[in-house]
């Protein structure tokens, strides 16, 4: 990272090893495996892998699967080929649920010293009690309860003695505190559920504001870096901290979430699209997940120089999402082999070229980068355009193919439009044209000039190909919970046309610039030899300007 990306958590850093306060940094990135990540994920794993190299540290990944009921492996797996794609790699991986005996025996502690309590009163009542942001809370009948009886209680919770909400354990903190969180929060709670990793071995599990703090003390985490929904737990965090019985004292740290224009940004809400079938799948190309853009055909590259340079404040924030595609042309306008494709092909016959006879001309693989060199694409008496690309009554200023009017053939020939056919739709099925030899690509040719340039593909070495054209999945109005309503049905467009021949055997996610319509990528899922499938990245140019 560069002096340009600095921001206030790395001016933080300098100063703690500045001071001496830590020799070395370690940084976590937590997810919770009940879905798949998100581009938002991304900025927080680039955020503290990039921080923690900086600094000479290491980050661990670590799962937070404290909650059985919405966690898979199919997601702890998801996630680490995301993150593992992305181009990181963990110090160690890790699993709150490695800890939970650790946890347990921290509980326990804090019993023994009078900090934590069983309760018997459900979820409704407790919340009752807890008074509101004017009220102080009501203490429970439970809270004076004796230390024996709070350990024989927390162990029978353990052994299965009670059924799901009967108990809790909560810490005896302080019911009349200005910050809600602090008044007697739950610590463990009781589910009988199987946990992906531990199987049947608990039926308590720790609430995500306990095992958080303790999972970052046991890996000697120096700072925790969150979103600022979590600024009001830093209290809470702090607590657990001081009265664990473990050396290391994290700082947590919070910063803004990332937000991105006509995208919903929620593990939760994308589950929504995947199970009620708006998408096809967590990796869908119009999904804002790791896995979606990764399939869409976004470069590795291109999503962390959007989150190096999207910055990390505590302001509230929404970021264009036409600025995640800027960094995706950049990305790939050097690397990215330029070629052509037509989409929706109409037939145009050269009438005074020889039958029978295919040349090959030479053209540049990528003009903005000689070292792609050439290659060589054939032309001759058939060739498939555009078919908006031609017009039999043309507007003013329509400068493509007309009757009567003359256009250049990218990398090929001038030809002028005689004829036409049409079917009995009055739909056009066929052109006819003929090319002027002395116009030929590169001959240096002056002697008049055309002011359209179409690009082609030869009919005779043409390979079938699909493309799918994507457009925003949500509505720019979309807010809130209501964004099913914003669904947009017209978020995929799929056309079937031609490539270049050279472009029979692309394989999963090459990528190309096509003339005139955008980076494409090969799909990875659809895509067969022979039969290659692209989706459309973005297109080529956008009104979006950086800065
Ligand atoms: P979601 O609301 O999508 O479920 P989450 O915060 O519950 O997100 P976690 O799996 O708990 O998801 O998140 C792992 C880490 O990623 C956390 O540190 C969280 O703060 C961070 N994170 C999640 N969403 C964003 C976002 N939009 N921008 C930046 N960081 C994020
Ligand atoms: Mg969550």
């Amino acid at each position: 990272m560069s002096e340009h990306h600095t921001h206030f958590i790395k001016h933080i850093v300098t100063e703690d090893m500045e001071s001496g306060a830590y020799d070395s940094i370690t940084t976590r990135f937590p997810p919770e495996p009940n879905g798949y990540l998100h581009i938002g994920h991304a900025k927080s794993i680039v955020l503290n892998f990039e921080l923690a190299d900086e600094f000479g540290g290491t980050t661990n990944l670590r799962f937070d699967d404290t909650n059985p009921l919405k966690e898979d492996k199919e997601y702890v797996d998801a996630i680490k080929e995301d993150i593992e794609w992305l181009g990181y790699e963990p110090e160690n991986l890790r699993f709150a649920s490695n800890y939970f005996e650790e946890m347990y025996n921290q509980a326990v502690s804090l019993i023994k010293r009078g900090l934590a309590y069983v309760e018997d009163l459900s979820q409704d009542e407790v919340r009752e009690l807890r008074g509101t942001l004017t009220e102080p809370g009501k203490e429970s009948p439970a809270r004076n309860r004796s230390v024996e009886e709070n350990l024989e209680l927390f162990e029978q919770m353990r052994s299965g003695a009670f059924a799901d909400g009967e108990k809790t354990l909560r810490a005896k903190i302080d019911m009349s505190s200005p910050n809600i969180n602090l008044r007697d929060p739950v610590l463990y709670r009781i589910s009988h559920t199987d946990h992906h990793n531990t199987g049947s071995d608990w039926c308590i599990y720790p609430m995500y504001s306990f095992a958080h703090p303790l999972e970052d003390a046991i890996e000697g985490v120096t700072h925790s870096l969150c979103t600022l929904e979590f600024e009001d737990q830093r209290p809470l965090y702090d607590w657990v901290i001081a009265k664990a019985d473990l050396a290391s004292e994290p700082k947590q740290i919070e910063f803004a979430r990332l937000n991105l224009t006509n995208t919903v940004m929620s593990k939760r809400k994308l589950k929504q699209l995947v199970d009620e079938a708006f998408v096809d799948g967590w990796d869908d190309p119009r999904m804002p997940t790791i896995s979606g853009l990764r399939r869409r055909g976004f470069t590795p590259e291109s999503i962390k120089q959007f989150c190096r340079e999207i910055g990390v404040s505590k302001a509230d924030n929404l970021v264009d999402v036409r600025m995640l595609e800027h960094f995706l042309r950049e990305d790939l306008k050097l690397k990215a082999p330029r070629t052509m494709a037509v989409l929706d092909p109409v037939k145009v016959i050269i009438t005074n070229y020889p039958e029978g006879e295919t040349e090959w001309l030479p053209a540049e693989v990528n003009p903005e980068n000689e070292e792609m060199g050439t290659r060589q694409i054939p032309f001759s008496r058939e060739i498939y355009i555009e078919r908006e690309d031609f017009m039999e009554d043309p507007p003013k200023k329509y400068f493509r193919l007309f009757p009567n009017n003359e256009v250049r053939i990218k990398h090929a020939y001038f030809i002028h439009c005689h004829d036409f056919k049409k079917d009995e739709n009055g739909r056009v099925t066929e052109l006819y044209c003929t090319y002027d030899p002395e116009t030929k690509s590169g001959s240096g040719f002056d002697a008049r000039k055309v002011k359209g340039t179409l690009h082609y593909v030869e009919a005779g070495h043409a390979v079938p190909a699909e493309f799918r054209l994507y457009e925003r999945l949500i509505d720019d109005e979309a807010e809130g919970d209501n964004f099913l309503d914003f669904v947009n049905s017209e978020s995929l467009t799929v056309k079937h046309g031609f490539v270049e021949p050279n472009m029979a055997d692309v394989t999963a996610y090459d990528k190309f610039q096509f003339f005139r319509h955008g980076y494409f990528s090969v799909d990875p899922k659809d895509s067969s030899p022979g039969a290659p499938v692209f989706n459309r990245v973005v297109e080529l140019k956008s009104s979006f300007k950086l800065k």
